[in-house]
């Protein structure tokens, strides 16, 4: 069944019980999203549920607060009857966030399970007893080998964020994980896209689901104003430093492509008096937390980052993006882009384009079907060996971009769907460009 609801439904209706919508409305919640909207009740009616929701529509609580509920009237069992698997650390951190916010007034026990951390103090609150794990799927099946996790007595699966964790090759380990459970369960998944890999893995385990798809939070390619900046690489992060200095831009993140890079242009920053830090794997858990917590808290002007790290990050709001180094693969700029606009707000990215460059600027661009406009910066054009100091930022807008053409509907979810009256079959997709067309989906910008 292909479900999707315009009308504005007020959380009252969703049958949720009377704590639960006390901790939803005591964060601000007026109404429900979209996908909270449709999901909740198809949850609480304990069917198995596939869900085309990206990141920032709200899809945490759409999945956290039913589940909640359901393992609430089931009892107070503390074994792990529900378990979240999703692709990072920092969303796993996240997603309990979500869970302890919206769970206050319930006495259920929720942990983290993830990598990069000590294990003992994870096998400590797993022996204690917990209702809900959230974890990545390898540190659970490190768990699953020591024997210190048992997951005999899940009843809802949630797989969050499933196309990342497929494009971060945990396929093997979710099929692992999946035989480990047991067969009578509730399963959600929550996917941005839906390739043909997460059309065969929800097959394989997921009981007559309930689809549902809320339209595209809005896509970068909508929100986002794209700019790129020529400069020469070795002016590169004198540009940045005047850009956040001169527009006192706060909360940038900018991705560099390695760690040293990241690290070397934190360091720099810092010298011109811009507030900055890295993120990325080699540093450890707590610091990264520590790191995402004081730019969470604008702290911090400039949190530089590899793609990897950046993952997971979800701030609201989050004004600015700064490409200092270019993705080598393009659909990565879509993923990093879309770092910025979320939960409705409009954002900035920046790309900083040195001659060697223009290449991936232009691969970038065929991608996305659109030209991102070109300016200069007084005193940054490439070629000058000195800049013009003290000089105000001049742009020189050198072509506009192209005026945008209008979206197609977003590809159909597996299983049986129905169509509006009216509305037109999807076109057949062409088999051999389906990993770009994904992305490309995911940023608003497929035309068929
Ligand atoms: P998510 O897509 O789950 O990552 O949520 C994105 C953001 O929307 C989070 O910061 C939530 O706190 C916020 N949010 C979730 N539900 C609502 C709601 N009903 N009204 C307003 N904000 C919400």
């Amino acid at each position: 069944m292909f479900r999707r609801n315009t009308i504005t439904t007020s959380f009252n209706t969703l049958g949720l019980s009377a704590d639960l919508l006390r901790a939803v409305s005591e964060q601000g919640y007026t109404v429900p999203t979209p996908i909270q909207a449709q999901a909740i009740p198809v949850v609480l009616a304990g069917k198995d549920l596939l869900a085309a929701a990206q990141t920032g529509t709200g899809k945490t609580a759409g999945f956290t607060l039913p589940l909640l509920q359901l393992l609430h009237q089931r009892g107070n069992a503390k074994t792990i009857r529900c378990l979240i698997l999703v692709p990072t650390r920092e969303l796993a951190a996240q997603v309990q966030e979500s869970v302890r916010t919206y769970g206050k007034y319930k006495p259920l026990r929720s942990i983290t399970v993830f990598g990069g951390v000590n294990i003992n103090p994870q096998i400590h609150d797993l022996r204690r007893g917990v209702d809900i794990v959230v974890a990545t799927p390898g540190r659970l099946l490190d768990h699953v080998q020591q024997k210190t996790i048992d997951l005999r007595h899940v009843e809802i699966l949630v797989l969050d964020e499933a196309d990342r964790m497929l494009d971060m090759g945990f396929i093997h380990d979710i099929r692992r994980i999946i035989g480990l459970l047991p067969k009578q369960r509730q399963n959600l998944m929550f996917s941005a896209t839906f390739p043909e890999e997460i059309r065969k893995l929800a097959a394989t385990f997921m009981r007559h689901p309930v689809t549902v798809e809320v339209a595209r939070r809005n896509t970068p390619a909508e929100l986002v104003a794209q700019v790129q900046h020529q400069v020469d690489q070795s002016r590169k992060k004198d540009l940045l430093a005047h850009l956040v200095k001169s527009n006192d831009w706060r909360q940038v993140l900018v991705f560099t492509k390695t760690k040293r890079g990241a690290n070397r242009l934190a360091e720099q920053l810092e010298k011109s008096g811009v507030e900055a830090d890295a993120i990325h794997g080699n540093k450890s858990q707590p610091q990264r937390t520590r790191v995402l917590k004081r730019f969470k808290a604008n702290e911090l002007q400039v949190l530089v980052a590899t793609d990897i790290a950046a993952r997971g990050i979800d701030i609201d709001e989050l004004p600015h993006v700064v490409n200092f180094d270019l993705p080598h693969v393009p659909e990565d700029y879509v993923h990093r882009i879309g770092r910025t606009g979320r939960a409705g707000s409009s954002g900035e990215a920046v790309s900083l384009v040195c001659h060697d460059d223009r290449p991936l600027m232009a691969a970038i661009e065929k991608l996305m079907n659109r030209r991102v406009e070109q300016r200069i910066i007084a005193g940054f054009e490439p070629g000058r060996s000195q800049p013009r100091q003290h000089q105000p930022a001049k742009h020189q807008p050198r072509h506009q971009p192209r005026p945008q053409r209008p979206h197609h509907a977003p590809q159909p979810l597996p299983g049986p769907v129905s169509r509006p009256t009216g509305t037109p079959a999807p076109a057949p997709r062409p088999k051999q460009a389906s990993e770009h067309r994904h992305l490309r989906a995911q940023a608003g910008l497929l035309r068929e």
